[in-house]
């Protein structure tokens, strides 16, 4: 058994600019608690210095701990990697841009005392973001709650704290496409929350550019909700009548109106019209199968090249290369 009480999991994708100030912040708050810890960084095939910093700190303290994917396999999957690896009887999930103020694990470690198992951070401003992020991402939550039956909460990103029970319980979730924070809620537990302001990026940009961010949002609807696919339904439905009240109305034209052979106009815009519908549902339901077969594929999730500071094999992951 571990002695370990808190971990720490940062994903760090070309992060050189801030992790020098993320660890020195989590170090502090976490010195303060008077308890063993583990941060455990995740470099996820950074292209810049961030895995030789890594390192330096892994070297000078041990309570650091680095694992080094070989590529980038994207912030979810980071994340996971983390958890997997991670020994606490709590388990937080913070970003390295130090958006999330590394003080409010804190309070989110009080919560946790109290009972809770899954504390999330509710932001209550974002700052320093885009307009444009901040209403898709608004519209986004509204959105996916509409959308899927799960209980996700809205406004709240992956910066939370959960306990060994979810963490373990997380670690049996095999699938590749994930949206860790709609994991979490299906699991189910007690959940509470802490509210924040979400500050700006320390230094850098985003890295999640607008087609990872669209990739990651439609794993957030689509594994949670089969709406999509009714929605789809739905439309055919609703074309294949329209359709026929076209096709009555051509009918009396043609035996009981003396009107002129309908022009190749509306012939066209027929086939237009059925043709786009019958696309977007074989869309949808090619977004289905994707993922279907990503499953089926069932490869390891990620493939680690490093693993620094972990002391034996059982400190290993459980899962993956
Ligand atoms: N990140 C990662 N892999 C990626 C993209 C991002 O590990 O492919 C990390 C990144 O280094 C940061 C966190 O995930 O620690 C959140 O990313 P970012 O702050 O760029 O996202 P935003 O806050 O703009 O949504
Ligand atoms: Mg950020």
């Amino acid at each position: 058994m571990s002695n370990i009480i808190y971990s720490i999991v940062v994903p760090v994708y070309n992060e050189e600019e801030v992790v020098d100030e993320c660890y020195k912040q989590l170090k502090q708050v976490m010195d303060s608690t008077k308890k063993n810890y583990e941060l455990i960084f995740i470099n996820d095939g950074s292209k810049d210095k961030t895995v030789e910093m890594l390192k330096q700190y892994c070297k000078k303290d041990k309570n650091v701990k680095l694992i080094d994917f070989s590529r980038n396999f994207g912030h979810q999957i980071a994340i996971s990697a983390g958890m997997d690896s991670s020994r606490g009887d709590a388990v937080v999930v913070i970003d390295a841009d130090l958006q999330d103020p590394p003080a409010v694990i804190l309070d989110m470690i009080e919560k946790w005392k109290e009972g809770f198992d899954v504390v999330y951070g509710k932001r209550l401003k974002r700052k320093g973001e885009t307009i444009f992020k901040k209403l898709t991402a608004s519209a986004y939550y509204r959105f996916l709650k509409r959308m899927t039956d799960v209980e996700i909460p809205v406004d709240v990103g992956d910066f939370r704290l959960i306990d060994r029970s979810v963490c373990d319980a997380m670690k049996k979730i095999k699938e590749k496409n994930r949206f860790i924070r709609g994991i979490i809620s299906w699991l189910g537990f007690k959940q509470g929350e802490v509210l924040y302001e979400r500050d700006k990026r320390l230094a850098g940009v985003t890295k999640y550019p607008l087609k990872k961010m669209i990739r990651f949002a439609l794993n957030g609807v689509i594994s949670f909700s089969y709406k999509p696919l009714k929605i789809a339904t739905f439309l055919g439905v609703l074309a294949s009548g329209a359709g026929f009240i076209y096709f009555l109305y051509a009918l009396y034209q043609r035996f009981f109106t003396e009107a002129a052979v309908p022009g190749w106009t509306s012939l066209v815009s027929l086939v237009l019209f059925f043709n786009g519908v019958i696309l977007i549902i074989l869309g949808i339901i090619g977004e289905y199968i994707g993922r279907i077969y990503d499953e089926s594929k069932d490869r390891p999730l990620y493939v680690i090249q490093e693993y620094v500071n972990f002391e034996n094999k059982e400190e290993k992951p459980v899962r993956g290369g």
